[in-house]
């Protein structure tokens, strides 16, 4: 007898590379959208080493390399000093890696060539204009209900992956608590074509302390040369987003940060609330959970996405097996897997990447500054630093993980 599709919800990063992997290995799926169309989303564009590994297991590297720019090197500036406080090249990880370096390159680039990719197998089905409204399950399968232009469809299924985003209707409809917390600042975005490189003297990759105003700047590659600079601020509570998103808001943080004697060329400006909130499990029976609906991170680091790279190769492979025949406890192990690591680690990392930049107290300034130093000066200790950042560490330690009883 036939096996029914494998149900996603969102299109998504995550969404799409989860139905990549499920038709490379002959299984059937169903991708629902709510928006009527893929767009241009400018928010992750950093990804790492260990990611890279993963996305080139699907032959995705060279398509990342190619529409990206390869990140060798980033650098730790003090802001009130001006001092490059640390310089880390991932040429350090060339015995640990094929691909010792970032590459910066936009998510949805990454989501339209999965698209492409996609609209080409016969195994799957890519419905736009279909937002989740509802999930229900029982032993044999899964029923989703999608709220579309032409009025209620229901869809069924015999697993479902919800993947769609920090917001998640899937996580919601299966009573799956997000835990954590939303920071009281929320985080604004601007992106210009001023080139920093040429005027400011930094590499692609940016982190600079500042007991008042830290920042992230971040070159992309952008449709065409010379690329985009993006440049991540925190903001005030108690400003409005119409007070913070003005061009006058705008100009005034730019100028402070690096005054140009005329006005910068803003082509995106992006508000964001920021949370860090894990689900309480990543799975409830046949409705699994992946990306920013399973986990959210402040962006200093860049790891949301990677993780949500992480689960989404983790959990086609294992939900592949399952739907050919293998036991459903491959599902208990990727909760373990990922949800381990998501709080044990990118949690973790996120939330003290943010505490260093942002810290106000002259001594913990001082000592985070002088660990860099001294970090970024010792070749092995450096090593060790960027198999952290670079995220195979937190790789390792999901695939060091099994079931309980298989452990004994
Ligand atoms: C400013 C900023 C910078 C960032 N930079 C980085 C970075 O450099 N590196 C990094 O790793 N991460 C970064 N991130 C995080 C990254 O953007 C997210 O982790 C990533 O988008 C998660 O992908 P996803 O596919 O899980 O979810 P999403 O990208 O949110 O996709 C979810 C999809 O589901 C759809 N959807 C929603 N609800 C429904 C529904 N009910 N039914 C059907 N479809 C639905 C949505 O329309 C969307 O298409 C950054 C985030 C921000 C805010």
């Amino acid at each position: 007898m036939a096996k029914d599709r494998i149900l996603i919800a969102g299109a998504g990063p995550v969404g799409l590379l989860c139905a990549l992997s499920l038709v490379k290995q002959g299984i059937p799926v169903t991708v629902f959208e709510a928006m009527d169309s893929l767009k241009d989303d400018p928010r992750a564009a950093t990804t790492h080493p260990a990611t890279l590994e993963l996305l080139d297991t699907l032959g995705l590297e060279p398509y990342v390399r190619e529409h990206g720019l390869v990140a060798e090197i980033f650098h730790f500036w003090d802001r009130p000093t001006g001092e490059r406080v640390a310089l880390f090249d991932h040429k350090l990880l060339k015995n640990d890696t094929k691909f010792p370096y970032v590459v910066q390159c936009e998510q949805f680039k990454l989501s339209y060539h999965l698209q492409s990719l996609l609209e080409k197998e016969p195994l799957c089905e890519l419905l736009f204009d279909h937002p989740v409204s509802d999930v229900t399950q029982d032993e044999n399968g899964v029923t989703l209900t999608c709220d579309t232009p032409k009025g209620p469809k229901s869809f069924k299924g015999s697993y479902l992956i919800g993947s769609d985003g920090g917001r998640s209707r899937v996580r919601k409809a299966i009573d799956v608590p997000f835990e954590g917390f939303t920071f009281p600042e929320r985080f604004v975005v601007f992106t210009t074509p001023f080139d920093f490189e040429a005027n400011r003297g930094f590499c692609f990759r940016n982190y600079i302390a500042d007991p008042d105003e830290w920042c992230n700047c971040f070159k992309v590659a952008g449709y065409a040369p010379p690329g985009l600079w993006r440049l991540v601020f925190p903001t005030d509570p108690n400003q409005s987003d119409e007070e913070i998103l003005s061009d006058a808001s705008a100009q005034a943080r730019l100028q402070k940060f690096f005054p140009l004697g005329e006005p910068y060329e803003i082509v995106h400006r992006n508000l964001y609330k920021i949370h860090q909130r894990v689900a309480a499990t990543f799975y409830k029976g046949r409705v699994v959970l992946a990306g920013d609906s399973a986990h959210v991170n402040n962006p200093i680091g860049g790891m949301g996405l990677n993780g949500g790279i992480h689960d989404a190769i983790n959990l086609g492979e294992k939900l592949g097996r399952v739907w050919h025949g293998e036991t459903e406890r491959l599902l208990e192990l990727y909760d373990l897997q990922r949800r381990t690591v998501a709080t044990e680690f990118v949690q973790e990392q996120t939330i003290q990447n943010k505490k260093r930049l942002e810290a106000k107290d002259p001594a913990t300034r001082a000592k985070f500054l002088q660990e860099l130093r001294e970090i970024s000066g010792d070749p092995e200790r450096a090593r060790k630093f960027m198999l952290r950042s670079g995220m195979f560490e937190s790789l390792r330690r999901a695939n060091e993980i099994v079931l309980p009883d298989a452990a004994a």
